[in-house]
């Protein structure tokens, strides 16, 4: 007979899960592995909500497996670590993002792009090597391989910074790999969410243009004064929109729901790139005209690689690029949903596990 999460590993372990698609979390007992030889076992401390939770809590994507615990910005404090770690020592604060296992072996792996391989192992919800789901950081304890550890960089916080290892990474690698980072610029954001304000804060550090495009007047303020954003659009406001027209280099699109895509092709000067990072669960529409006579062109990216990750970490400690939070305990976990599904978080939340989560 298959064992259960809770017995399945020696290492007893507790969390928060959802149980079916209708999204609800309640504490969920289970387990984890013994910390193996390349393996590093910590205490977590914080973990950021992503909207790829909230995604994958309602299974919109239709690969959710129940019991369902997520988070992959999770960061806490090593209690262990195998005989062949190098990485880091006990006591040294760690973070773990989406991914927790990959091949190692094929051109993505070699290549440091592990989010490309095509055997990569999230963080939750997933199949590990030894055939158990693999759960997130809604909970009190990890144990990952040390390959996907990043290590924490000195005095940087970690409840603010959690959200670093995805809505970061997933911001960060797309301006650098497609060129976007080039100083004078003029960067469009669109979705001033999660993701969204971190791309600000980045693009920003780079030394570009940014323009914010957004449904919520209501963030037009704080986003130009506290977020440093040169100009905001209102993306439903044909007039401002066409006023903008032909003036972007490049757009990081961050819409977690379907939206239309040709107003956003038409503020892109020619040459100019579109990245989709936002994940909707419906098909998007693209319009060939717009990206023939300009030829502009559109992409996608997910996440970023363990080495880019680190360097990402570093560059925000250097730069003191963090995020803001709102930091809540875990039995506020569905209400969050509920206001993360409406827009209504500034910008993102963060779990404080350490003082929430009990171990029994
Ligand atoms: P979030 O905090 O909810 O931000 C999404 C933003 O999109 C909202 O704040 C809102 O911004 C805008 N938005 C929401 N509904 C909209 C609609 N119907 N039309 C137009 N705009 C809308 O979410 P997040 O955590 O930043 O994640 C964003 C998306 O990225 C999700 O789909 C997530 O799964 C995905 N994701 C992808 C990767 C990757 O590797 N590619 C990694 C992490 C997350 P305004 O109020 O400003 O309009
Ligand atoms: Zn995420």
């Amino acid at each position: 007979m298959a064992k259960s999460p809770e017995t399945e590993h020696p290492l007893k372990a507790v969390g928060w899960a959802t149980r079916d698609a209708s999204g609800v979390f309640s504490p969920f007992k289970f387990s984890r592995r013994a910390t193996g030889e390349h393996d590093v076992q910590f205490k977590v401390l914080y973990c950021g909500v992503c909207h790829s939770d909230l995604h994958m809590a309602k299974n919109e994507w239709g690969f959710s497996q129940y019991p369902l615990v997520p988070g992959h910005e999770i960061v806490g404090e090593v209690t262990e670590v195998g005989s062949k770690v190098e990485k880091v020592k006990v006591g040294d604060k760690v973070g773990v993002g989406c991914l927790v296992g990959s091949c190692r072996q094929c051109d993505q792996c070699t290549n440091d792009l592990e989010n490309y391989c095509s055997k990569a192992i999230l963080t939750y919800g997933a199949v590990y090597t030894d055939a158990t789901i693999t759960y997130g950081g809604y909970s009190n304890l990890m144990v990952a391989d040390e390959h996907f550890i990043v290590r924490w960089p000195e005095n940087f916080p970690l409840d603010t910074g959690a959200p670093l290892l995805c809505a970061g990474i997933t911001t960060y690698s797309p301006l650098r790999y497609f060129g976007l980072d080039k100083p004078g610029m003029n960067i469009g954001i669109v979705g001033l969410g999660g993701l969204g304000h971190v791309a600000v804060k980045f693009a920003k550090a780079f030394g570009t243009k940014v323009t914010v495009i957004s449904t919520s007047i209501n963030k037009k303020k704080e986003a130009i004064e506290k977020l440093g954003a040169d100009l905001f659009l209102v993306s439903r406001d044909p007039e401002e929109m066409k006023a903008a027209a032909g003036t972007l280099d490049g757009i990081i699109d961050t819409v977690s729901a379907h939206h239309p895509i040709l107003p956003l092709l038409s503020l892109l000067k020619p040459h100019g790139k579109m990245v989709l990072v936002g994940a909707p669960e419906k098909p998007l529409e693209l319009p060939a005209f717009p990206l023939l006579t300009g030829r502009k062109l559109i992409a996608g990216s997910a996440i970023g690689g363990l080495k880019e990750t680190q360097e990402m970490i570093d560059f925000a400690a250097k730069h003191n690029i963090l995020p803001d939070v709102e930091i809540i305990p875990i039995d506020y976990i569905n209400t969050a949903m509920d206001r993360l599904g409406k827009s209504d978080v500034k910008y993102r939340f963060v779990i404080d596990i350490a003082k929430s989560l009990k171990a029994e």
